[in-house]
Parts: C-alpha cells; structure tokens; sequence
C-alpha cells in the first residue's frame, strides 16, 4: 500500500489505554478476571441489562462458549445467514452441530425472519441471527418462532455493540449474544469479545466452561471449598493487559459512536445524488433500529460494476472492500452444512456490496472519496 492511500480501516486509540495498561502492570494482576475485566463486565451489564455479561479473547470464542452452553450435540441444526462470517458457523460444527443457510432480507442483509419457520426441523436446536452492520434483526419476529418451536436464540452481535432493536441493545434480545472487540469493530482491544448471557439459567455453567471446565469462580467467591474439574471448558478469558485497554474504549464508546454516525450520515448525504441516478443503492435502515455505524458500504448494479469500481477506486489510492463470500458455496460449508432453498439475496449481496473506508479521522478524506466515486460510472 502506497504511504498517501487512504486505508479501508484505521483502529482508533482514545490515548488512555497505555495508561491503563501500566495500571494493570503496576496492580501485577495480569491473568484474567483482574480490576479491569471487573469494570468492563460491570460497564457491559449496565450498558445492556444483560444478566451477566463475560470477556471472552474473541467473538468467536464467546460463541464457542455458546454452542457448548446449547448443548449443540453431533448432528443439531442450526439456523443462520449464509451472509455472515466463518466463526458463526465453526462455532457449532466444533461441536457436531449443522449449519442451515437460509436467504438474508433486500434491505438490511440479515436473516429473512420469514424464510426460517420452514428451515425448521425436528434437529433444530438454534437460531443465529447476525446483525450485519450493526443494524438489527427482526428480533421480535424471530424470538416469537424460536418459542413457538422451543429453540434458542443466540445473537451473533460482533459488529452491534451501542446499536438498538426498539429501544433494546443488540445481544441483550436473545438467550446469549456475542460481541466482538477485534479491531475492526467500533469498540476494540485488538482481539477480544465478551458472551452476554441473558438467560440466567446459563450464568453458572458459563463461568466454568470459560475457567477450564472448573469451578475456579466459586471458590474464590468462597462458595466451595476447593476447586476442581465440573464440566468441559477451555481458556475463554483475556488477560487484563487486554481488558485495560478495552476499558479504555468502553469509557469512549459513546463519543467514538457518536462520531462514526456523523462520517456515516456524511457518505450517506453526499452519495445521495448517486443513489438518485441509479448508480447504486444506499444503505436501508428501518425507523426502529438504532445503528452504531459499523459500517458504510454501497451496493453496485453487478459483480463486473463493483470489480472496476475497487480497481479505478484503488488507482485512486482509495481502499475500498467487499464483503462475505457465502458460507454455504465455501467448500467445508458445502460439506458440512445445507442452504435451506436458493439464497438470491445472498449472491447478490456477495456480488454487489462495496464497504467504503469509515474510521475516526476518515473525514478529511470523504470528499475526495465521493468525488472518486462518482467518476467510476
Ligand atoms: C468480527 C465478526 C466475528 C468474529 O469476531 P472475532 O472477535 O474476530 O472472533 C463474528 N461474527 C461476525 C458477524 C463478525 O463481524
């Protein structure tokens, strides 16, 4: 990358992180569950109304730890976007468990809550909305057919934290929701990500499989008098070098939302005139879901349209990307996991969606980005 192009992505540093990390070295607390994973759980829970709110090391593993608090067994079927990325399918099929792709919406590109009724079998187990671009499921719609069928919801919500469906922040809706904090994302700690768990019956058991498999956290609440192996688990937690620097963000998040929502209504008002002439289609939010500006992105008329656009945009020094290329086409998701029915809007999505740069600092860029832009027609 040429040192003037303009990166697709740039992690923003609020200035207090090392801050904090020579606080946690100073507390020489440096294993997990320290002062500063304490604050982040305690900023979480308030933030969300979550039960119990855990730091995982990454989204993914947060929905590992799901899968296995699903008691996803050989075989289970899980339903969700073939739209999405990799570790919502791994995580159950470490498990045995069968992903089931069914086709995403025309405006938000997440799961159609109208095509999952008929994906469900007498194997289902789950359903896995992914909120794409921090923008909401149909939640109320998808909670409604997971009672009527008796399934669980787990929330894919790495790209949702600060974003609300109906006044309710993303992952707090279904029974456990994940975060992610990887540094693509609003809130970062390089990589990170925490399990909200807001089913109370999960609380227990979450705590062990993230310790190992032991009750490590009731002993040192004195509730048992030794501590040993209980269950499976792994090492689920980050340590608090990552944890002090997430705090770090956490104390921002409203201000660093803030901001991205004005670099995001910037692209949205000058690319406008371009939506008008038909060159694409602008993002689609509906009236009841507050975003986070995850993420801006555009979608061009065809595969051919977006692939000259990424290379004039690139000659430009612009960095522009796509998105997911469909789970259910990959080779182990062909393998391993079933599309229920054709996924259009999946392709389409695959073939048309463009993201554009959005990071803190990208403003003095934008209009040079929109100017680029519209000479690619
Ligand atoms: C980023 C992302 C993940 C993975 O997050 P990690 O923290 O990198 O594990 C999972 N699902 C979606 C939808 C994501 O955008």
């Amino acid at each position: 990358m040429n040192v003037n192009s303009i990166p697709f992505n740039k992690p923003y540093m609020t200035g207090r992180e090392l801050l904090y990390i020579a606080q946690a070295h100073t507390n020489g607390h440096l294993a997990g569950d320290g002062m500063f994973t304490k604050k982040c759980h305690a900023w979480l829970e308030a933030r969300t109304g979550t039960y119990k709110a855990l730091l995982t090391h990454s989204c993914t593993a947060a929905l590992e730890m799901a899968a296995i608090l699903a008691d996803i067994q050989p075989g289970d079927e899980v339903i969700m976007p073939s739209y999405t990325f990799v570790s919502t399918a791994n995580a159950f099929v470490l498990r045995g468990g069968v992903p089931v792709f069914v086709d995403i919406r025309l405006d938000t590109f997440n799961i159609d809550e109208t095509k999952i009724e008929a994906a469900i079998t007498s194997r289902t187990k789950a359903i896995i909305p992914v909120h794409y671009a921090g923008v909401a499921c149909e939640m109320d719609i998808i909670m409604n057919i997971a009672q009527r069928h008796n399934l669980l919801v787990i929330e894919d919500a790495a790209q949702g934290i600060m974003s609300t469906y109906k006044g309710k922040p993303l992952g707090s809706i279904g029974h456990l929701g994940a975060y992610s904090f990887h540094e693509t994302k609003n809130i970062i700690s390089g990589e990170g990500g925490a399990l909200l768990i807001n089913d109370e019956r999960f609380a227990e058991r979450a705590e062990i499989i993230r310790a190992k498999g032991t009750n490590r956290g009731q002993f040192f609440r004195g509730q048992v008098d030794k501590y040993t192996w209980v269950d499976i688990g792994s090492s689920y937690l980050p340590g608090e070098v990552i944890a002090a620097f997430l705090w770090a963000q956490m104390e921002e998040a409203q201000s660093i939302t803030q901001k991205r929502m004005g670099l995001w209504q910037q692209y949205h008002e000058t690319l406008a005139p371009l939506e008008e002439a038909g060159k694409l289609r602008q993002p689609i939010i509906p009236e009841y879901c507050q975003h986070n500006a995850h993420m801006y992105y555009i979608m061009l008329l065809n595969l051919k349209t977006r692939t000259q656009v990424i290379a004039q945009m690139k000659g430009a020094g612009i960095n522009t990307v796509f998105h997911y290329v469909p789970l259910h086409d990959a080779p182990y998701g062909k393998r391993h996991g079933r599309a229920h029915g054709d996924l259009p809007v999946t392709h389409m999505a695959s073939d048309c969606l463009l993201r554009l740069p959005l990071w803190l600092g990208v403003e003095s860029h934008q209009q040079k980005i929109v100017d680029k832009l519209s000479t690619c027609f």
